[in-house]
């Protein structure tokens, strides 16, 4: 018999896990989500397409045909949760629905490698397609919907999914709340402690403060059970400590930074890129240059550093 690509299964989830190339011992795969309600059947995120198979074998053991899926809902636009999006638009006719954003980026797979990738001239030359291309389908899979925060989409039964806008590590990513389980289900902004790359967000402050609201949706919402793309499933407790340990990876690499900047005056934002990752025994990969181009934007305009021909200098 085959191994299950089913990792969780209860009430009307159905967590389907795929391995990520250069796996951190299993541990961050991409997970994606059926949820399944009396009149529709969702899939929260593709997944990466390496991870197409585990898809298709999910489809057999939960037993729903292909044309039974109603509606691909879409977490945020990195190329690990959207990389199926052709795949099954083509095989299952769903509705593809997600946040306007970047909708572009998912309309686009090209622009969406470059986008971040190669977002950064000044920090390194990364392969778009080992990095990025090679993670998603060779047809891509556009928004139809849009939803923003506080929409609600019903599945029937009272399977009701409320859109929970997350943003800072995605400045387009929706977590997404079900109501007759108080079930959370958010990809990533609330990244695990053993993923190999520095903290990855777009925005320290907007990342600050969705850590915030996630606390304060654990609490107001008495949430039961919160599901993630990369990690296992937890409670709201288990969630707060991690939500705690969130703010004080993004405080390290942000303390790091300034420690770096004042050692080195004129350090320039590749050599500060190293040396945060050597710090924390991160690998030195694009991701890395995404938070650390953040927090020197943001230490800029708090009037910390300031920048002298290609070298960065504390002056705060
Ligand atoms: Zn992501």
């Amino acid at each position: 018999m085959q191994h299950s690509v089913i990792s969780y299964h209860s009430g009307p989830f159905a967590t389907v896990s795929m391995g990520l190339p250069g796996d951190h011992e299993g541990k961050t795969a991409t997970r994606v989500f059926f949820v399944r309600g009396a009149d529709r059947i969702a899939l929260i995120d593709s997944g990466l397409f390496g991870g197409l198979p585990a898809l298709e074998q999910a489809f057999e053991e939960l037993k729903i045909a292909r044309g039974d899926l109603d509606l691909l809902l879409l977490t945020h636009e990195h190329m690990d949760h959207v990389g199926n999006n052709g795949w099954l638009k083509a095989e299952t006719g769903c509705t593809i629905m997600g946040h306007p954003g970047r909708a572009d980026r998912v309309a686009d797979n090209m622009l969406n490698a470059k986008a971040i990738v190669h977002a950064f001239p000044e920090g390194e030359h990364f392969d778009l397609n080992t990095e990025y291309l090679d993670w998603m389908g060779p047809t891509e899979g556009p928004i139809d919907d849009f939803v923003r925060d506080g929409d609600e989409i019903d599945l029937g039964g009272g399977v009701v999914l409320e859109v929970v806008e997350v943003l800072g590590h995605s400045m387009a990513e929706i977590g997404f709340f079900e109501r007759s389980t108080r079930t959370l289900i958010i990809a990533d902004p609330l990244l695990p402690p053993f993923n190999p790359v520095l903290y990855l967000y777009e925005d320290p402050s907007v990342m600050r403060a969705t850590f915030d609201k996630i606390e304060r949706f654990l609490k107001e919402r008495d949430v039961q059970a919160v599901l993630f793309a990369h990690d296992e499933v937890k409670t709201a407790a288990e969630t707060i400590e991690l939500v705690n340990d969130c703010r004080r990876r993004v405080d390290q690499v942000e303390a790091s930074m300034v420690t770096h900047i004042k050692a080195n005056p004129g350090i320039t934002f590749a050599d500060l890129r190293d040396k945060c990752c050597d710090d924390q025994n991160m690998v030195r990969e694009w991701r890395a240059l995404v938070s650390i181009d953040a927090s020197l934007k943001n230490f800029s305009e708090k009037g910390l550093i300031e920048k002298r021909g290609d070298g960065w200098h504390y002056v705060g």
